[in-house]
């Protein structure tokens, strides 16, 4: 046994998933915590403080967007959202509530487990420093608003992409919506999202090697974007 040993809360009132995830998350040496309802849930995350909450969205007394909402009043904790909803509103609105990643059901057992323990790795790490933004060949100065490309020469930014850039670091590599990022740069009411899709086109001219097959950029579709970084292990 090691020291890291980390707690995983299970929220889920399926009884089979429930033994499924129980059994997935041991065999990766988790202790696991299984909750059946939305108000159990919450309290054993205030009981057990786990280090990465699964929330199923359709559980018997409450909404799993409330639980997420709930949690996050008081918690940073890695929250992943496990759901047979696929409904582009509900991503959206998971995500909006602070989901750290959404796992559509029937899910791949494994793949579950390396996308907790990516959250949990992330939020360890925590968020980046205003420091050294490495994307691909460009490194960019988020403190100074300064890039330059790996072969010498400046990469200009206007300010609003440099705003984008650092509203999207600062998340680390989770998704952010499109209502997170255009309130964070141009503030309320200021932009749609498809200023936001050109300011996006123009980032990715300046800084992937393929604009139309970004590595550094992602589009979440219908949700928002995610940023690839390079070195973020510094
Ligand atoms: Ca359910």
């Amino acid at each position: 046994m090691t020291d890291a040993m980390h707690a995983v809360l299970i929220v889920e009132d399926d009884q089979a998933i429930q033994k499924i995830l129980t059994l997935l998350f041991e065999a990766a040496g988790f202790r696991v915590i299984v909750a059946e309802t939305a108000a159990r849930g919450e309290l054993d995350a205030r009981l057990y403080k786990p280090d990465v909450i699964v929330v199923d969205l359709g559980l018997p007394d409450r909404d799993g967007i409330m639980v997420i909402a709930a949690i996050r009043a008081w918690s940073a904790v890695p929250i992943i959202v496990l759901t047979a909803r696929t409904a582009e509103s509900q991503r959206l609105s998971a995500f909006d509530q602070g989901a750290d990643d959404y796992v559509v059901k029937p899910f791949n057992g494994p793949e579950l487990v390396a996308r907790a323990r990516a959250t949990l790795r992330r939020h360890v790490r925590g968020s980046l420093p205003m420091g050294i933004l490495n994307l691909g060949d460009v490194s960019i100065d988020l403190g100074k608003r300064i890039a330059h490309h790996r072969d010498g020469h400046e990469v200009h930014f206007t300010p609003i992409e440099h705003r984008i850039l650092e509203t999207l670091a600062r998340y680390g590599d989770r998704i952010v919506t499109h209502a997170v990022i255009i309130k964070e740069v141009w503030g309320p009411n200021r932009a749609d999202a498809r200023s936001l899709r050109v300011y996006i086109a123009s980032l990715r001219r300046k800084l992937e090697s393929d604009p139309c097959r970004p590595q550094h950029i992602l589009t979440e579709l219908g949700v928002g974007y995610r940023l690839v970084m390079d070195g973020n292990r510094q």
